[in-house]
């Protein structure tokens, strides 16, 4: 016990009796996040730059998109087509993607990263970290805004 107590001189935690619980990552920790996230979209715009080459039409030399007449017409246009609409619609996931890892980016950038948004407010202490997401969880998906219970209680209310 005399232990715990010496541990907390000098860090300005003597008289906080609910203070001790983080509410947000320290600054090196969001920028060991931050690497994480950024190594991801790096990897991202690459693959998007590739997608996009693919999915030039070769005798056009234009885009497809899905305002193209092509992909009206997907049936009738064969293999080619098909697999530039998969293509093409593996490339909006991935835009999706990125800008979920921009908005990470900006919350790294004012603080907010990591936080559950729905046990900010009202800790729902499922976590151990709670609020903040555990460290696991956003190194396996970075831009997610809920812890896993949360995110799992969520996904039952829709009928997942
Ligand atoms: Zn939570």
């Amino acid at each position: 016990m005399s232990e715990n107590q010496n541990k907390n001189i000098g860090e300005g935690q003597q008289g906080a009796p609910q203070g001790d619980r983080k509410t947000a990552y320290s600054p090196e920790e969001l920028q060991y996040f931050k690497q994480i996230i950024e190594a991801k979209r790096d990897e991202i715009v690459i693959q998007l730059q590739n997608l996009r080459e693919r999915m030039m039409d070769p005798t056009t030399g234009e885009y497809i998109n899905e305002n193209s007449p092509y992909s009206l017409h997907m049936a009738e246009m064969g293999t080619d087509a098909m697999e530039r609409e998969k293509t093409y619609l593996y490339a909006q996931r991935e835009t999706k993607f990125l800008g979920y890892l921009e908005d990470a980016l900006k919350r790294i950038e004012n603080g907010t990263y990591g936080v559950c948004i729905e046990c900010v407010d009202e800790p729902q202490n499922l976590c151990e970290t709670c609020p903040l997401i555990p460290k696991a969880r956003l190194e396996a998906v970075p831009h997610s805004q809920h812890c896993l219970p949360i995110k799992l209680k969520q996904e039952k209310k829709r009928g997942h």
